[in-house]
């Protein structure tokens, strides 16, 4: 015959919440809500030594973990794919030395790109990105640019409900790169329907990033453009102002 075990003995049920949050609030009605409070929380207590003392052997405590947001961080900064070639030394995968490239990259093209730019004003856009008048040499077509920077959002987070504005830029699906309040330079690249600057995801030293190309030769005292993207006009329902067509226009 097979033996049976007896069912658990049903979940305590939860405390009943203190009096509703509509009641008027007078003196006498608030403190026997605060005597209803204390008596649910002292049945609460003493169902939970009750579960305890029935429960022999309570399950350890979890492990201390990382936080979701932490794990996913870690996560996008490294790219795991292994056949996009680093930028900077062009290995791929565990070939490239990750951190030491990355530090290359930070001392090379964009210190350089750093002296190169200005901010001004820009008419109607307000405060656009200008290469300086005094450049001593054009930037050259598909010159690597800059980083664009920001703060990383874990798209399972806050990342869902960022809406679609100026400084926040989508990191393949798994984070935005939000530059609204942390930033450099390159938030403030004006959009342009035939931009002069193109901005792509690259791996520098493992890590995935959102990096700024010139599009074509630049020469000095260009202001530098790039695509926001459909998306971004049609979230606020403007048009685009630039000089690509006379009239205001939908951006492909
Ligand atoms: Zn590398
Ligand atoms: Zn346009």
């Amino acid at each position: 015959m097979l033996y049976q075990a007896p069912p658990p003995p049903p979940p305590p049920s939860p405390a009943p919440a203190p009096g509703p949050a509509t009641a008027p609030a007078g003196p006498l009605l608030r403190r026997s809500a605060r005597i209803a409070a204390k008596e649910a929380a002292k049945k609460a207590a003493r169902a939970e030594a009750r579960a305890k003392a029935a429960a022999p052997n309570p399950p350890p405590p979890p492990p201390p973990h990382k936080s979701e947001t932490e794990l996913n961080i870690a996560e996008i900064l490294r790219f795991r794919i292994d056949d996009v070639a680093c930028e900077v030394c062009k290995e791929f995968g565990d070939q490239c030395e990750g951190d030491a490239c990355y530090a290359r990259y930070l001392r090379g093209p964009v210190r350089r790109f750093d002296r190169a730019v200005e901010l001004r004003e820009a008419g109607d856009m307000g405060l656009g990105l200008f290469l300086k008048d005094d450049l001593a040499r054009p930037i050259r077509k598909q010159e690597m640019l800059g980083q664009y920077l920001g703060e990383l959002v874990p798209a399972s987070g806050r990342g869902s409900r960022i809406p679609n504005y100026t400084y926040a830029f989508d990191l393949g699906g798994v984070a935005t790169v939000d530059a609204r309040e942390f930033g450099n330079y390159t938030r403030f690249a004006n959009h342009h329907c035939k931009p002069n600057v193109g901005v792509r995801m690259a791996m520098i030293g493992r890590r995935q990033t959102i990096l700024l190309e010139a599009n074509r030769d630049l020469y000095p005292g260009e202001q530098l453009f790039i695509h926001y993207g459909r998306s971004y006009f049609e979230g606020r329902r403007i048009f685009c102002l630039c000089d690509a067509i006379s009239m205001p226009h939908m951006p492909k």
